[in-house]
């Protein structure tokens, strides 16, 4: 028997978190069929109309007059159970409100919104077109058509047309005959055919062709990859797999052959990839082995394609997804695998409200859900290697490239020497022949630059001085373009003074590299390459990605100058040189997972070299070449890292040897914002102590200030995770009223990635 549905259990959208709470109202009789968990509704509250969520029933309670629901929004409802489940644990485990948890789980764009008494539509809708649809049979058509080609041609065309297609979109059939309107109205009008509207569907893989492929047969490795993941697949309770290949060692084969063995046993699976940048080569190769059952979900698609293809999800039309981070809550119903390729990569945690992590989304998901999980990487993160050593995950490594392929030699270059030589040139001597060297060849080289623009700094020369925003204290990027400096917080612009605003000093410099400036100089110093660089700036319109890879790949530049969005997952043959321009901006990150960036991203660079039967080579040119990191990422030696890492977590008692939990208070009132992390300080102190966990700070953030807002930080550390939410919670409590009064924001982020 079906629950009674006349209370039910309501979570109201509005936009502070503070109302964290639910509300029941009275299900009127027209509307207790159809309502379910997940269905958007209007409601009154305290005498407005409001959006909620159901997240409820309720079969009896003493409250009596309640309000009724006014209307159910919507075509469906926008989750289920499993999903509010899931809701509710990142409530509790992000310390989040559940409206916040839930808006991640809902599809971006369907969202209808209350301006005073209004209802506003939602951003995206189903799309309909209109289809002409044959209405009459073939032997009415054989008498018809004879007298319509000499009285009315284009009707007799558009009627073949349909004779043969039955039913085609009108905005086809009027192309195709080369004739208007009034054709289709005179056929409509003879009862010939009949207009309908379809359901239009917005197909992000228009521009993608793919030719279909096959499974490869694995070599031994991946032969043992395989079993032990298809043992894990029949155990009753799974553990995760960490998936520890070095790159080019097979592992997305190895996705591809696992789905296949998922979906052919009616399960689905979802495929995380870290960036959208990836998508268009991974895409590509799981459409070329699966076809029309992929879907795809991230953020590059327009508002209409993610919902159509949220939907296709939904209505059981596909069976795997591959998508950046928030396709974790693909709302698959029969869930069987979770891929999570690169699992080390900081983009799958949320930097925005609610912080929530991928990976840890991932694993609570499958339990519930009874799926597998797969986490994929060359650098597995120290909190993985350490449970897969644990035992808590199960380890699988695959030491070997594919076809036995040497990984390429990495040489430290120390750029301290150079100066001594006399090179001011940003590219060693080393990079510079090595670079013509494949020139010659004809064969295709990628420098590498942490971050865009990090490092173009404006320095006064004389005294020092480097301009920073006036907003966010974080020094100004120097753009050659326009000739301006920009604040890459907040976007705020300006130019470059004549002199020195401190000491009015005319030497300002522009210092360090950002992408435009490699460029620049490796255009002068080859001036016979041709050069593609692909940042933030060059990728910022869609498909831009996409275009620049493909030029690549298609031999149009020689030399492919990038960020972090050229370190992963690329995968050209004809690359046999990668230069790391500098590995110091990593290194000297203000943040104890500083060593462990550094390593994963050189790796992750070195894995673009030698892809192919050619071979490469890679040059790293740092300022430091006695690093750990450096000198592990230059013998490719994970273990290596991982223990002298491990040991320095150890010592200072890091994760994974402890949890951590940061509060970041923000006002735009300095003052406040020192008082108020002062008294939210004293409480977590307070409760802190009785639950052995350990306050550090107050202290200013490392950025000080962002979009006008002065922000100051504490870490909570310990190592009961529990016992760090519950001090949050009491001293949050405590601190309730002060926060009123005082106007500040607390912010939580519970195992922080950044501590900027
Ligand atoms: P990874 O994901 O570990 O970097 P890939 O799965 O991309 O590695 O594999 C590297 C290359 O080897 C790809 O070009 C892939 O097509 C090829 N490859 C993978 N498995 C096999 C196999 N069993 N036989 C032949 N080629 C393979
Ligand atoms: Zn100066
Ligand atoms: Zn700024």
């Amino acid at each position: 028997m079906k629950p009674m549905k006349n209370i039910v259990e309501v979570i109201i959208d509005i936009g502070s978190s503070a109302l964290n709470q639910t509300f029941y109202y009275h299900v009127p009789e027209s509307l207790q069929q159809e309502i379910e968990i997940g269905h958007a509704v209007l409601v009154p509250l305290r005498n407005r109309t409001q959006v909620g969520y159901v997240v409820g029933y309720v079969e009896q309670t003493t409250m009596n007059n309640m309000k009724d629901i006014k209307e159910i929004l919507g075509e469906r409802p926008w989750f289920d159970a499993d999903m509010l489940d899931l809701a509710r644990w990142m409530e509790q485990y992000y310390m989040c409100s559940l409206m916040d948890a839930l808006n991640s789980i809902l599809p971006t764009g369907i969202k209808n919104r209350v301006k005073k008494t209004e209802l506003l539509p939602p951003k995206v809708q189903v799309r309909y077109e209109k289809w002409a649809c044959l209405k009459i049979t073939s032997d009415k058509m054989a008498e018809l058509l004879p007298s319509l080609v000499h009285r009315a041609p284009k009707q007799a065309t558009m009627l073949s047309i349909l004779q043969h297609e039955k039913e085609m979109p009108v905005r086809l059939l009027l192309k195709q005959a080369a004739t208007t309107h009034s054709t289709l109205t005179a056929l409509n009008q003879k009862g010939c055919i009949e207009i309908k509207e379809k359901e239009f569907r917005r197909d992000p893989f228009t521009a993608i062709q793919v030719e279909p492929d096959s499974p490869m047969s694995p070599t031994v490795e991946q032969h043992l990859a395989l079993e032990k993941i298809d043992k894990e697949w029949k155990q009753k309770q799974k553990h995760p797999l960490l998936l520890h290949g070095v790159t080019g060692s097979g592992k997305t084969e190895i996705y591809l052959q696992t789905i296949n063995q998922v979906i052919k046993e009616g399960k689905q699976a979802i495929v995380l990839v870290p960036e959208i940048s990836l998508t268009p080569q991974m895409v590509k190769r799981f459409k070329a082995r699966f076809g029309n059952d992929v879907a795809v979900l991230h953020s590059g698609l327009s508002l209409g394609e993610r919902y159509d293809e949220w939907r296709r999800i939904k209505e059981n039309k596909v069976k795997i997804v591959v998508g950046a981070r928030s396709a974790i809550f693909a709302p698959f119903k029969k869930l069987g695998l979770i891929i999570i390729d690169e699992e080390h990569e900081n983009t799958y945690k949320q930097s925005c409200h609610p912080r929530y992590h991928a990976r840890e989304v991932a694993i609570r998901r499958s339990m519930k859900e009874d799926a597998l999980v797969i986490l994929g990487s060359a650098t597995p993160s120290l909190e993985s290697y350490q449970k897969a050593l644990k035992g808590e995950y199960l380890l699988v490594e695959m030491k070997k490239r594919i076809d036995g392929r040497a990984l390429p030699p990495v040489k430290l270059v120390d750029l301290r020497e150079e100066i001594k030589k006399g090179n001011k040139s940003i590219l060693s001597y080393s990079l510079q022949q090595a670079i013509n060297e494949r020139l010659e060849k004809q064969e295709q080289i990628i420098l590498f630059l942490n971050r865009r623009g990090f490092s173009t700094f404006v320095l006064c020369r004389e005294c020092g001085l480097v301009l920073r925003c006036h907003h966010c204290d974080v020094s100004l990027t120097y753009h050659a373009d326009h000739h301006k400096m920009h604040c890459h917080f907040c976007d705020h612009q300006e130019s470059v003074p004549d002199r020195c605003p401190s000491c009015q000093s005319p030497y300002i410099k522009y210092f360090g590299i950002g992408t435009q400036k490699v460029e620049e100089v490796v255009k002068s110093t080859f001036p016979e390459a041709r050069v593609l660089r692909m940042d933030m700036d060059t990728t910022s319109r869609k498909g831009d990605h996409e275009r620049l890879l493909s030029a690549f790949e298609h031999h149009e530049a020689d030399i492919l100058i990038g960020t972090q969005m050229i370190a992963k997952g690329l995968d050209f043959g004809n690359v046999t040189l990668v230069g790391v321009i500098s590995a110091d901006t990593s290194l000297h990150l203000a943040d104890f997972r500083a060593g462990e960036r550094t390593f994963q991203l050189m790796t992750q660079v070195a894995g673009r070299a030698g892809r192919g039967t050619l071979g490469g080579e890679v040059i790293v040119q740092t300022y430091s070449p006695q690093h750990y990191s450096l000198i592990a990422a230059e013998h490719h030696n994970y273990q290596a890292f991982y223990e002298d890492e491990i040991k320095a977590r150890q010592e200072l008692d890091y994760p994974p040897f402890s949890h951590i939990i940061r509060l970041l208070i923000t006002s735009i009132q300095e003052k406040q914002t020192i008082q108020g992390a002062e008294t939210l300080g004293n409480h977590l102190q307070i409760f802190a102590n009785e639950r052995g966990c350990h306050v550090l700070g107050p202290v200013q953030a490392p950025i000080s200030k962002i979009k006008n807002a002065y922000r100051w930080h504490i870490i909570l550390k310990g190592e009961n995770m529990m016992a760090l939410q519950d001090t949050v919670h009491q001293a949050l409590a405590a601190f309730k009223s002060a926060a009123r009064t005082l106007h500040v924001d607390i912010h939580i982020d519970v195992d922080p990635l950044s501590m900027l």
